[in-house]
């Protein structure tokens, strides 16, 4: 079994999904899918919790826009015969969901600053429920999970950290399941204490997918992403970049705390304890190697 993670530029357009859905339908063995909202979203839903909690009326046109681009990605990769109900399922996220937690952010100015974090964490789950909704129905025979059963988080002294019992809530949510395709959120969680929604922060969906691939001993986790993999240096600064074809995770650790954006600096810790080989791969360039991460020889 394998963990694939598509992050926000994989999954931000009908032609890149298109890839995406030709990456899954070519993999042998069972797959688990771990999504990204869509590219861009995620800044689009806390930039219209700042409108409304400024009172700027502004964030019901962004709004409408978001939801116009999602239902224009359905119409484009979802097959005919399920794309009403998937259209039905992402309005009402938008109409039951965002709709209203706008609202509230907007008319209620004396909102506590708790249940204002609170209500922006519900708003900023979205993005990825919505992709998620669009992957699933996307790919014959997908699986649909909802990543807040399993994915965890507690607050200990003020700081959100991953609650341990993440890993045995994996294991039971995937464990003995036989479909060969399974889809859920990456990034977001909910608090084990009180049900309420978390995440994993921002560029979380990476360690998501580590978190999955670790608790069920997947055999590789791949993240897929817009870049050939690792590069020895910024290719926007510097043309004679490279690819790295192979990473131990120690090399790859330091080269993410060093600011790498490739992946979620948390992401390696589970999958090195585990051994699990870390493919970088490039979506709209699946042919080319990317860079894979493991042990030191
Ligand atoms: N959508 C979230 C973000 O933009 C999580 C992720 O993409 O990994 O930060
Ligand atoms: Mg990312």
């Amino acid at each position: 079994m394998k963990v694939l993670k598509f992050g926000g530029t994989s999954v931000g357009t009908a032609e890149s999904l298109t890839n995406v859905k030709q990456i899954v339908n070519a993999c042998s063995g069972q797959v688990i899918v771990v999504v990204s909202a869509l590219g861009g979203v995620t800044n689009q839903l806390l930039a219209m919790a700042d409108l409304a909690e400024k009172q700027d009326a502004a964030w019901e046109q962004v709004l409408a826009e978001v939801k116009a681009r999602h239902m224009s990605v359905i119409e484009a990769v979802v097959p005919a015969e399920r794309q009403a109900q998937c259209k039905a399922v992402v309005e009402g996220f938008i109409t039951e969901g965002l709709y209203s937690y706008y609202g509230m952010l907007h008319a209620n100015q004396q909102l506590p600053a708790e249940y204002r974090d609170q209500l922006r964490d519900a708003i900023v789950s979205h993005g990825e429920i919505m992709s998620s909704a669009i992957v699933s129905s996307m790919i014959d025979g997908a699986v649909p999970h909802y990543a807040p059963n399993f994915i965890k988080t507690k607050d200990v002294d003020c700081e959100r950290i991953l609650d341990n019992r993440t890993f045995e809530l994996i294991t039971s949510e995937f464990g003995g399941r036989l479909e060969q395709v399974h889809v859920t959120q990456g990034f977001i969680a909910e608090d084990s204490t009180t049900g309420q929604k978390t995440n994993l922060g921002r560029g979380g969906s990476d360690f998501t997918a580590a978190l999955i691939a670790a608790a069920l001993d997947a055999e590789s986790l791949e993240i897929w992403t817009d870049v050939d993999g690792f590069m020895t240096a910024d290719p926007r600064t510097n043309p004679d970049a490279t690819v790295i074809p192979q990473m131990t995770y120690a090399q790859a650790q330091a080269m993410c705390e060093a600011g790498a954006k490739v992946i979620y600096t948390p992401t390696l810790g589970p999958v090195a304890v585990k051994h699990i080989p870390v493919w970088v791969k490039n979506t709209f360039n699946p042919s080319a190697p990317g860079t894979v991460i493991l042990d030191p020889k």
